[in-house]
């Protein structure tokens, strides 16, 4: 049973639901971590976006028939309505996911990891950044290399669960850093001894799916 989670149209619009209201609620910390490093709109920025999705939520999901669609049409909103770095790259995330299943109303898990991981391609290069560079690649990559190992018999959960543990720890890796990209660049060392706002709000935003998948194991058992 486990292994036959189904990725649907209803899985993708409450998850961006979902995110939606994280934005709102986790907006003023997001902010308060890029005050310290950056120009203090990261929070400001997100919920903004999630804000439009979820304006267009409705619309967008009655007349979308199909995942890509509407995955697509929700990374045009955080492109065209979202300030700073992380509208272009979460933007380039959602509408990247979905480009290999076109048409597509359901998806398996093993398919749904190939979205997150073309997501993280997309996000990579458009902000061609490295890991190391104190951005949400450090978060991102660690979490795409459990991805790229999950075999089709393997627990899923325990494969998420993972993805975010990885995610997290690497959010918690550019604490010690000297940013090479983005606005805290100009810091130098005084941007060491404070977390990247974008690899906080990505691991926090990846775990909004694995808090859908959840719910999905909870209703099949
Ligand atoms: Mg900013």
């Amino acid at each position: 049973m486990t292994n036959n989670i189904v990725i649907n149209k209803e899985f993708i619009v409450n998850s961006l639901k979902e995110m939606a209201k994280l934005s709102e609620e986790q907006r003023d910390y997001w902010t308060s971590l890029d005050s310290d490093i950056g120009d203090g709109d990261h929070g400001i920025n997100l919920s903004i976006g999630f804000r439009g999705i979820s304006k267009e939520l409705d619309n967008l999901s009655n007349n979308t028939t199909d995942i890509n669609s509407l995955l697509k049409k929700a990374g045009m909103i955080l492109l065209s309505k979202v300030g700073g770095a992380s509208g272009p790259l979460y933007g380039s995330f959602f509408m990247k996911m979905g480009a290999k299943y076109p048409d597509e109303e359901e998806i398996s898990y093993s398919d749904f990891l190939v979205m997150i991981m073309d997501g993280i391609k997309a996000v990579q290069s458009r902000g061609k950044a490295e890991v190391g560079d104190k951005t949400m690649i450090d978060a991102f990559i660690p979490g795409y290399e459990v991805l790229e190992n999950y075999q089709v018999g393997d627990d899923p959960y325990k494969n998420f669960a993972q993805f975010i543990i990885e995610m997290k720890e690497g959010s918690d890796s550019t604490i010690p850093l000297i940013a090479k990209k983005g606005r805290a660049m100009r810091l130098g060392e005084r941007a060491i001894g404070h977390r990247d706002p974008g690899s906080e709000s990505s691991w926090m935003l990846m775990n909004v799916f694995y808090k859908e998948l959840l719910k999905r194991r909870d209703e099949n058992e």
